[in-house]
């Protein structure tokens, strides 16, 4: 038997609990992981609360990151006592996920832990973390350098913005931190290498075409009116990289910034993102991201907390990242 957060559904919907299973329930796959560590990621948020249509399959263990070490292996890749990572290919969503003492998954999924980092420096990063980096990886692939000009990262203190002003900030960008919080958020995001922060305010409303050119490059995690506004507030030859919903799922734009100003808007997803990219931003992690920094912004919960912090976290109310141990040894 094995711990698990288990979301179900009936007559009366969807409900999460944390429960006991038997192994020989796991899944198909053919690598066993026992989980050391997981993360609580908006997705995951969504997934436990169910304010999103996250969970394709019931019931199913939530958690879309993972990382564990192998304890059984029909994969050529992978030996018992390998350390690995597991992000997003519908774990979580569709195959039962990290939030477990143990998960059973497609060797072809797994990607080795980088030796730099632990289990929990590893869910410290997780999804959210990834994701940032293929945020920048993208503005890089369009040209943007630090000299191009200011990069904004809009829901600054969430997750994906936290990780994406640290990796920007080493690398020698000028990073400009969009929040909803900057009363209480603006020196934790100087801490992490903002050099000003600004104000999300009347940003959420609509707004013109085109206005002021100001970002050279731009990490939108918010979506909606929001992004609107910051693709008719980029230089000529800007680059958005959008990769979220946090403000919303529409995109309310006109094309003025792509035909008027050779803007770029560069989509980004880290569920079905090809092997070869998830290992090359893994290592670009782990050279460009400062483990202090790293565990300035993470707060460790238990398993039996994913519940009331996933309301939270859908709130808008988490600062950085939160991980959940699982299993030590
Ligand atoms: P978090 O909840 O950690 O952070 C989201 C941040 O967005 C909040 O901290 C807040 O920023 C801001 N925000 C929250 N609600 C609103 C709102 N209603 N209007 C405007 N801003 C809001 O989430 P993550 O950083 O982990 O994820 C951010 C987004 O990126 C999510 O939509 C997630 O689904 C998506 N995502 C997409 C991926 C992909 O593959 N494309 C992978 C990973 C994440 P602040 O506090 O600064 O105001």
């Amino acid at each position: 038997m094995f711990k698990a957060v288990i979301i179900s559904k009936d007559e009366a919907g969807q409900h999460a609990a944390l429960e006991e299973i038997s192994k020989s329930k796991l899944p198909e796959g053919d690598v066993t992981v026992r989980v050391q560590c997981s993360t609580l990621n908006y997705k995951d948020a969504l997934a436990i609360t169910g304010k999103g249509p996250v969970v394709r399959k019931f019931p199913m263990i939530p958690g879309i990151d993972l990382a564990g070490i192998v304890e059984q292996s029909d994969h050529p890749e992978f030996r018992i006592g390998d350390n690995v990572v597991l992000n997003g290919w519908g774990v979580g969503e569709a195959h039962w996920g990290g939030f477990a003492e143990y998960a059973r998954l497609k060797g072809d999924w797994l990607i080795p832990l980088e030796p730099a980092f632990s289990p929990e420096q590893a869910m410290s990063i997780g999804t959210a973390g990834y994701t940032a980096m293929l945020c920048v990886m993208a503005l890089e692939r369009h040209g943007i350098a630090p000299e191009s000009g200011e990069i904004l990262v809009t829901g600054a203190a969430g997750g994906v913005g936290s990780i994406a002003i640290a990796i920007l900030a080493r690398l020698g960008y000028t990073v400009v931190a969009m929040t909803g919080r900057s009363s209480t958020m603006a020196e934790y995001l100087q801490a992490l290498g903002a050099s000003r922060i600004i104000d999300r305010g009347n940003y959420g409303e609509h707004g013109k075409p085109l206005v002021k050119e100001q970002w050279a490059g731009a990490v939108d995690v918010v979506g909606g009116q929001v992004l609107a506004n910051v693709c008719a507030a980029m230089k000529y030859r800007g680059v958005v990289a959008a990769c979220g919903l946090a403000g919303g799922m529409s995109f309310p734009a006109t094309v003025a910034p792509f035909i008027l100003r050779g803007v770029t808007l560069a989509g980004i997803d880290s569920v079905m993102c090809p092997k070869a990219e998830r290992i090359e931003a893994w290592q670009r992690l782990a050279r460009h991201l400062d483990p202090a920094v790293l565990s300035s912004m993470t707060q460790s919960i238990a398993l039996t907390d994913v519940f009331p912090a996933s309301e939270r976290l859908v709130a808008g109310a988490i600062r950085g990242r939160l991980i959940v141990p699982i299993s030590s040894n």
